[in-house]
């Protein structure tokens, strides 16, 4: 096994899947994120109410916090359609008026890594969020001429993990923000428990706590290491998941007692060996560890400084 594997924030299409037949429908089932779910829970009976389409919503915070979980949670609690695409996929203006054009009144449109988004597609965007109208242009130069249709009704779910990487005039459109943090052990332990109910998986109260604490307060991982001790367990023939099934699968895997990995190590240990515990620029740090940048800055950082890590008090 292989630790970089652990804090992988990319999604293959397989753990797409998978994930989707453990995602939450109604806010009951989300662990945690009270205030969230209480916040969307008025909004949602306030439209509902009104009759009309929720007001855009944009969630941000590192991969795996549970930004996607939540907007299918919002679309089955409004009972309305929801259709998902990604800042990145949409890569001309015309792929985002074929998905405005042909969204049902009042449904969601999530749109994950929204700050890929093109600023020319960005500003389509503004008239169909605030006025539900898209503006084509036909024809070039001075014959050009703009046709201005009716949309339906809509809402916008944005995700991000760049919050800063979103224009002005686009974030502030979104009615309502939310900053999803990362989970506590007590969150992470249930939602193990919970996850491991789902897969008909049993596991000991122990062995649950122990697969929070080495999950990076995240719970796309706390899943995936639930996962490969189940395969240890299974490979052993053991019925019931216990702490040392799981010590075992985390030592394979590179996690230390902290839950850091071998790359939280290296980067830890580049800092204090190689830049002599100084400020080092992100390229910088990555280039000397072989690894992509953006990995550095989405998942390794904001856990090592949530965790209170710097280069002074490790010892690696
Ligand atoms: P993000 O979109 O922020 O990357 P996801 O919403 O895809 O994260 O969450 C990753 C996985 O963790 C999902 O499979 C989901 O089931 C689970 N999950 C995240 N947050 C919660 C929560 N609060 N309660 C239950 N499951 C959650």
């Amino acid at each position: 096994m292989n630790s970089r594997f652990v804090s992988s924030s990319l999604k293959n299409e397989n753990e797409e899947r998978f994930e989707q037949s453990l995602r939450p429908k109604t806010f009951d089932e989300v662990i945690g994120r009270e205030a969230e779910k209480q916040s969307l829970s008025i909004m949602i009976e306030s439209a509902k109410k009104r009759g009309k389409a929720l007001d855009h919503i944009m969630f941000h915070g590192p991969p795996g916090l549970g930004k996607t979980t939540l907007s299918y949670v919002v679309a089955s609690e409004m009972n309305v359609p929801i259709h998902i695409t990604s800042g990145s996929a949409i890569e001309k203006t015309g792929d985002l008026a074929a998905i405005l054009t042909s969204l049902e009144p009042n449904s969601i449109l999530f749109i994950d890594e929204i700050h890929r988004l093109k600023r020319t597609i960005e500003e389509i965007l503004y008239p169909a969020m605030e006025d539900n109208v898209l503006d084509i242009v036909i024809g070039k130069g001075p014959s050009a001429k703009t046709l201005r249709l009716e949309l339906n009704q809509f809402t916008i779910i944005g995700a991000t993990t760049k919050l800063s990487m979103i224009s002005a005039p686009l974030r502030d459109r979104f009615g309502m923000h939310f900053r999803l943090d990362f989970y506590s052990d007590d969150e992470l332990t249930l939602l193990v428990q919970q996850k491991a109910r789902l897969l008909g998986i049993e596991i000991d109260d122990e062995a649950s706590l122990k697969i929070a604490q080495r999950s990076r307060m995240t719970a796309r991982i706390a899943i995936r290491i639930l996962k490969r001790v189940f395969d240890l367990a299974v490979v052993k023939g053991e019925k019931i998941i216990n702490p040392y099934l799981v010590e075992e699968t985390l030592s394979m895997m590179g996690v230390d007692e902290n839950g850091l990995d071998e790359l939280d190590r290296a980067i830890l240990r580049s800092i204090l060996k190689n830049f002599n515990n100084r400020p080092v620029g992100l390229n910088t740090l990555a280039a000397s560890l072989s690894e992509e940048p953006e990995t550095i800055e989405l998942v390794y950082e904001p856990f090592l400084i949530k965790k209170g890590f710097d280069t002074k008090n490790y010892e690696g």
